[in-house]
């Protein structure tokens, strides 16, 4: 076939040896038109097996990848009863009117004296309590003359934080398959911790189908629209930490997808198809992968957006095909591909899930589907948006949250307590 041909799908399955001819016609008949739950896509996606790796890297690199193994604290924090104030160390059993000074303890310096009754020694905060003292008087309730320290008024705390109070040697500080966020980088840090043992970032593909869409920068030329799929696909990727190891973009040619699936079947751990799923005359991608000895798991998902979806297995990788209309691609990573991707980085992925008020009606005409619809959550209220369906990329620039209408439901009425899944 010559590149750029534009086959129907029929013509492509006639070009099969007979025995997948009559395979393709027998899942088109009892596979392609059985709708799966989102449940059960989730449930099948999940029983995916998956085998993360693992690798030790530099902590300065280790920004949102996932912990391989338990973090063990080997020394106890504070490593030493250390000052929370700048004031003066004394020992609170000691009545004294005046304090002699006996020595100045910056941070980071051993005290050389011990304490004794009458004297005090000034200490910054951060600095090691001397031996003797038990508390230190916060600078502020002090008077210092001549060497000579008084007591202005009282410290009820003790301002000396405890070794091993946050953490002592043998404690698991953190757990195997959390996400390093800035906050565990420091964790770790505190520790000492040069190095980290994280899982290996998974390899991802991305094709773009449909001889339809042009790379921004591009001039638009007539019944052509930008390639925005492989840009957000792309980022949500790499907002999960995974790597986009190829990129392609391909007309709707059979031998152009089918030559894009393979290549990156062979580099990458997970290869996401957008366009080409549907019913349409053009839409090849499910027949491909079939073709290219991919086990196709479902190819329909009770879902709007969503339903054409593909997802499928060959040898340890794996593939989903997603609806080319920009939300439907958006949410069905959200949704389906994320928690395998996660997975993938031994990490048990989540969403968050916030339940709030309506605070108008949602009405849909049919229900056969689950739906995920756009929306705005604020202090408890979720705001519908405009959204004129899953072409509607614009509408996820207000939304910052999926308010999801499970299948056989109408809808929700004012003031009724829906659920939203946030979108960061
Ligand atoms: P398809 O899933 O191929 O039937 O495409 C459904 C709709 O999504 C069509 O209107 C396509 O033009 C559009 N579409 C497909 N791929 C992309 C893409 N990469 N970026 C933006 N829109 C797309
Ligand atoms: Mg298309």
């Amino acid at each position: 076939m010559r590149k750029g041909d534009l086959p129907r799908a029929n013509d492509f399955a006639a070009r099969l040896p007979s025995h997948d001819r009559t395979d393709t016609i027998i899942k088109r008949i009892f596979v392609r038109e059985t709708m799966i739950t989102v449940e059960a896509a989730l449930r099948t996606i999940g029983k995916t097996a998956v085998k993360p790796r693992r690798e030790t890297i530099p902590l300065g690199l280790a920004l949102y990848r996932v912990l391989a193994q338990d973090v063990v604290s080997k020394i106890s924090m504070p490593p030493f009863h250390k000052s929370a104030m700048d004031g003066y160390a004394l020992n609170s059993g000691d009545a004294s009117d005046a304090f002699r000074v006996i020595e100045m303890i910056p941070a980071g310096v051993v005290p050389k004296k011990s304490v004794g009754r009458g004297q005090c020694a000034k200490i910054m905060t951060g600095g090691m309590v001397p031996r003797g003292a038990d508390r230190v008087v916060r600078r502020e309730l002090t008077v210092e003359e001549n060497g000579i320290m008084r007591l202005l008024g009282r410290d009820d705390s003790p301002n000396i934080c405890r070794r091993g109070e946050d953490v002592k040697p043998g404690d698991i500080v953190l757990l195997r398959g959390s996400i390093l966020r800035p906050q565990e980088i420091g964790i770790l840090a505190s520790l000492g911790a040069a190095r980290v043992d994280v899982y290996v970032r998974p390899a991802v593909g991305l094709i773009a189908t449909g001889s339809e869409i042009v790379a921004p920068g591009r001039r638009l030329s007539a019944g052509r629209i930008y390639d925005s799929n492989s840009f957000s696909l792309s980022a949500q990727v790499e907002g999960c930490g995974a790597v986009v190891k190829s990129r392609r973009r391909t007309a709707d040619s059979v031998t152009a997808i089918r030559r894009a699936i393979a290549s990156a079947l062979e580099r990458c751990d997970l290869v996401l198809v957008s366009g080409g799923v549907s019913a349409g005359d053009l839409d090849f991608v499910p027949a491909i992968l079939r073709d290219l000895g991919v086990g196709l798991r479902f190819e329909r998902i009770a879902v709007q957006p969503g339903k054409p979806t593909v997802f499928g297995t060959r040898r340890g990788k794996v593939v989903f095909g997603v609806p080319g209309n920009p939300v439907s691609t958006f949410v069905v990573f959200e949704v389906f591909i994320k928690p395998l991707l996660f997975r993938m980085m031994g990490h048990d992925y989540q969403p968050m899930i916030v339940r709030a008020a309506l605070t108008e009606d949602f009405l849909r005409k049919r229900t056969e589907r689950a739906a995920l619809v756009p929306v705005h959550v604020h202090e408890g209220a979720v705001a519908l948006l405009e959204y004129h369906g899953s072409a509607h990329i614009h509408a996820l620039g207000p939304a910052n949250g999926l308010l999801y209408v499970p299948r056989g439901l109408k809808g929700y009425a004012a003031g009724d307590e829906v659920h939203v899944r946030l979108l960061s």
